[in-house]
């Protein structure tokens, strides 16, 4: 192992920058390898956008610089994660204010004792390979989402050329031969309706990994070999490396949570049997409209089964706050615990936990598989319908719950994953891939291995 790389006499203490896109499933991930390298020796700066701005009292041990982003305040207000996205890559780069490139120079001016080595970043913030490279910095691409998804976007001219794209109504199921075991229906962009702002954008974020000195994926060999391969033989960089699951190298996940995590329903979980609780939450961006909620709520409830739910102030459209429908706290009382966020990592871990119902962003799948539990799946958008076929067809811990939410299709769904032989047969798959993530964690894992790599290369710089 490398652990000491960081702290030999001879080299002067070095520095990474650390710039992650500001929603919770890309903060999070940045922020556990930002761990990962400090432990190693390296001091750590987080850059960070006024919008969801990170709190930095929460970790004394970045050094942390806020970067203007000119998202307008009506934008940053509708919750639209893409308008966001677009308001931000703009607003950072608009050529009269500079402003990302003005906030670099003056970090490598005051950091001159610890120098920067490289920024890491996000693979989204299309504003920072231009500003680095005006200020001599080298880049290295953090992508929050799965090697599949990655591979996807290199497909992204392939699958015009052979038809699969722009997607088309009548070709929803059908098999993209070239990319096992996705459908049309599973590609990242089949939901969008703006093919060529995709194009643009995919093109741009090819060019920032091409141009970058290392990509950085949060998934593991064993899990994505074959998609890891084809990334690697394709890319143009030397070095492509997986040393996920993040979120296992890492002991302070809960200080980059943007809500406050009701930490007492551990004691609720302490109080329920072995494996008989669904955990149930769609993550940070994802919602429900009222109706899909009310039949969400009464399929939990006439399940039968224990749950906690995580019910967030912005999870149902259009309502300012979720309404409960009338009798369905007394129906679950005892039995179903409804909180506004969740420290999920502890959540998925505890032993009455038996299954989750999860909208599949890239996080929490790791997190589920890495804990052994099994998935009923409810993807919305983004990468999420391909996680979703993964995580059904290619190791089997999980399935679809497609089509309309009514209250009779979900007490079925969870009867199955909970009590069913095939929910059984699910769960101890999932038990199987948590040994292949312990496997990947231990001294000489792939995980290690990959970080070492990356500080060795970091230190190289
Ligand atoms: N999360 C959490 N508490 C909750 C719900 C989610 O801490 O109640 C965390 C979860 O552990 C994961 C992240 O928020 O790390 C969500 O990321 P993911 O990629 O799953 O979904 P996104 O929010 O990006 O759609």
């Amino acid at each position: 192992g490398g652990g000491d790389a960081g702290g030999r006499k001879s080299r002067r203490p070095r520095r990474v920058l650390v710039f992650p896109l500001p929603f919770q499933g890309h903060i999070n991930p940045m922020l556990q390898l930002a761990d990962t390298l400090h432990a190693r020796g390296l001091a750590v700066t987080v850059l960070h956008t006024h919008f969801n701005a990170l709190d930095p009292a929460r970790r004394p041990e970045f050094r942390f610089v806020p970067v203007p982003d000119g998202v307008p305040a009506g934008v940053a207000a509708s919750g639209d994660a893409i308008d966001i996205l677009h308001a931000m890559n703009a607003g950072m780069e608009a050529e009269e204010s500079a402003a990302l490139r003005g906030v670099l120079e003056s970090v490598l001016a005051d950091e001159e004792k610890t120098p920067a080595a490289c920024i890491v970043f996000d693979a989204n913030l299309l504003a920072v390979p231009r500003a680095a490279a005006a200020v001599g910095l080298k880049t290295v691409v953090l992508r929050t989402a799965s090697a599949a998804c990655f591979g996807c976007f290199m497909a992204y001219p392939m699958l015009h050329q052979k038809g699969y794209l722009p997607p088309q109504e009548s070709k929803m199921y059908m098999p993209v031969k070239e990319l096992p075991p996705l459908r049309v229906r599973d590609l990242f962009y089949s939901s969008w309706s703006d093919q060529e702002k995709m194009r643009n954008l995919l093109a741009r974020a090819m060019e920032a990994v091409n141009n970058s000195s290392g990509l950085v994926i949060n998934t593991f060999d064993a899990l994505e070999p074959a998609e890891l391969e084809r990334i690697r033989d394709e890319l143009r960089i030397p070095m492509v490396l997986a040393p996920g699951p993040l979120h296992k190298l890492s002991s302070k996940n809960t200080a980059s949570s943007l809500l406050d995590e009701d930490c007492d329903c551990i004691k609720w979980l302490d109080k329920q049997p072995p494996k008989s609780v669904l955990y149930v939450s769609f993550g940070s961006l994802a919602s429900l409209d009222p109706n899909e909620f009310l039949e969400v709520a009464w399929g939990l409830a006439t399940s039968g089964h224990p749950f906690l739910w995580v019910v967030r102030p912005d999870s149902v459209r259009g309502l300012d706050g979720p309404g409960f429908p009338n009798g369905f706290e007394a129906a679950v009382e005892g039995r179903g615990k409804v909180i506004r966020w969740a420290p999920q990592q502890e959540v998925l871990a505890h032993r009455a936990v038996g299954g989750f119902w999860t909208h599949n962003g890239w996080n929490s799948t790791l997190e589920s598989i890495s804990e052994g539990v099994p998935m009923i799946c409810r993807p919305q958008f983004a990468d999420q319908m391909m996680n979703t076929r993964y995580v059904e067809k290619t190791w089997g811990v999980g399935f679809e719950l497609e089509g309309e939410l009514e209250r009779g299709k979900i007490e079925k769904a969870i009867r199955k994953l909970m009590e069913e032989r095939e929910g059984a047969e699910m769960r101890e798959r999932a038990m199987e891939l948590k040994m292949k993530v312990a496997d990947c964690l231990k001294p000489g894992g792939s995980s290690e291995i990959a970080i070492d790599k990356l500080v060795r290369h970091i230190l190289s710089l």
